[in-house]
């Protein structure tokens, strides 16, 4: 079988992370691989894989019962990561957006209470939650821009506005709303419960990327939230931006996985497929590709497992997660169009896999900061300049 993990990372790792890594890897190849081109295809998430999620228990791999997190969550976090996105990025984002910025969400934001109530539900996937920062007028701009508003009437707070993209949002529990305060214009962080009769979604129809992931737009006109529904913790855009520093070294790995699982694929299929009498592997050509691909995965590995071991350090900045997300992001597209051209024309079928990734690589590209944001980070903190506005 081809093996995309040249540099042997899991041999760095502990038995129980290679542990995990097995349990990740065959539930992909069992549960996700049969089906992941069907549901891509239907252009939904395929619910019945919630229950095999629980059983999987994989989110206490990371988080304990309070939502801290593990000594070694970040490495964790990035295998399972990439594991899953080695076989299809839409259920590492289906994932990634529950375990990681909505559960992140309430455990750096709530209170006390707030994290006993969500945390172990949210560990158990007893219930499925959502983020909800980006608007339809606001994505990069986030920080300032908010346009969605809540205005506290006694122990009430109301929230207007619209959110758009948001992952899971059409079948989720609960989605985590990012809204500015009318009065004091800081940026607060809600828990809105999805049966609020004033929560309105609609599934984003036309996806060409991430099809499994249902993403949703979310209307709220006068809705009604309970004080103690609203992050107790989050009284500005620093924690929301906590957050997304927290789940970026997670995108950066799903970036990984998509360009292994790739290159995997187009190894096998070129050491299968004839052509002048022999297999394509033979060619010198072929073989540039393959190695290309595989310098790619290697480089974003290894880039990815010094990341999650600095975030579990405590020494992970900004700049360090964002120079890997633009890197691997950048690396992956590369890599995912090298994979659809070792397949010729097969490489635009479906059943060959590669276009899947090919495809999905456009939404790892522009969500968690795209691919200029992200640059601007980095590109800060090594002058010294702030280049965003
Ligand atoms: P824009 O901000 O409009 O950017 C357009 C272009 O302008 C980009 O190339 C950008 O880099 C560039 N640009 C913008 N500002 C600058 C600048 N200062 N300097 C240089 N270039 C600049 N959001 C959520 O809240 N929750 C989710 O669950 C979620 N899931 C998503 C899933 C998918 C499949 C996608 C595609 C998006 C998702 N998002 C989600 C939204 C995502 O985070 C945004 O798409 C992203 O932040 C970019 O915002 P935008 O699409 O509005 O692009």
């Amino acid at each position: 079988e081809p093996n995309g993990d040249f540099f042997d990372i899991a041999g760095t790792l502990t038995e129980r992370q290679r542990d995990i890594q097995r349990r990740v890897r065959h539930f992909m190849e069992t549960e996700v691989a049969p089906i992941a081109n069907e549901y891509w295809s239907r252009d939904e998430f395929p619910k019945q894989l919630i229950p095999k999620f629980q059983e999987l228990n994989l989110i206490r791999e990371i988080y304990d019962e309070t939502g801290s997190r593990r000594e070694d969550a970040s490495v964790v976090e990035g295998i399972v990561t990439m594991e899953m996105a080695r076989v299809d990025v839409s259920t590492a984002t289906f994932f990634g957006v529950h375990s990681g910025l909505a559960l992140v969400s309430i455990a750096l934001g709530g209170s006390e209470e707030q994290k006993r109530e969500w945390i172990p539900k949210i560990l158990d996937m007893s219930v499925i939650g959502a983020f909800g920062l980006t608007e339809p007028d606001v994505g990069s701009a986030a920080a300032g821009g908010l346009t969605t508003t809540c205005r506290r009437e006694g122990d009430t707070w109301i929230l207007d506005g619209q959110k758009k993209w948001i992952g899971n949002a059409t079948f989720a529990d609960f989605v985590v709303i990012w809204a500015r305060d009318v009065d004091d214009d800081q940026v607060k962080g809600f828990i809105l419960r999805t049966d609020n009769p004033a929560y309105h979604v609609e599934k984003i129809q036309g996806k060409v990327a991430l099809r499994m992931v249902e993403n949703g737009l979310i209307t709220l006109r006068g809705c009604r939230v309970p004080e103690s529904d609203r992050l107790q913790q989050a009284n500005n855009f620093r924690l929301t931006a906590d957050v997304l520093r927290a789940t970026r070294a997670g995108v950066a790995w799903q970036g990984v996985g998509c360009a292994m699982g790739a290159y995997e694929k187009s190894l096998k299929y070129a050491q299968t497929r004839d052509q002048f009498g022999k297999k394509i592997a033979n060619f010198q050509l072929v073989q540039n590709l393959l190695v290309h691909m595989l310098a790619n995965v290697t480089a974003m590995q290894t880039m990815c497992l010094r990341l999650s071991q600095l975030q579990d350090a405590g020494q992970m900045r900004d700049e360090h997660a964002s120079l890997a997300k633009v890197y691997t992001a950048a690396t992956c597209r590369a890599t995912v169009a090298l994979a659809r051209e070792v397949h010729g024309g097969n490489g635009i079928l479906l059943e060959h896999h590669v276009i899947r990734f090919f495809m999905d690589t456009e939404a790892i590209y522009s969500y968690e900061g795209t691919n200029e944001i992200n640059t601007l980070v980095v590109g800060r903190a090594i002058t010294g300049f702030s280049a965003f506005v």
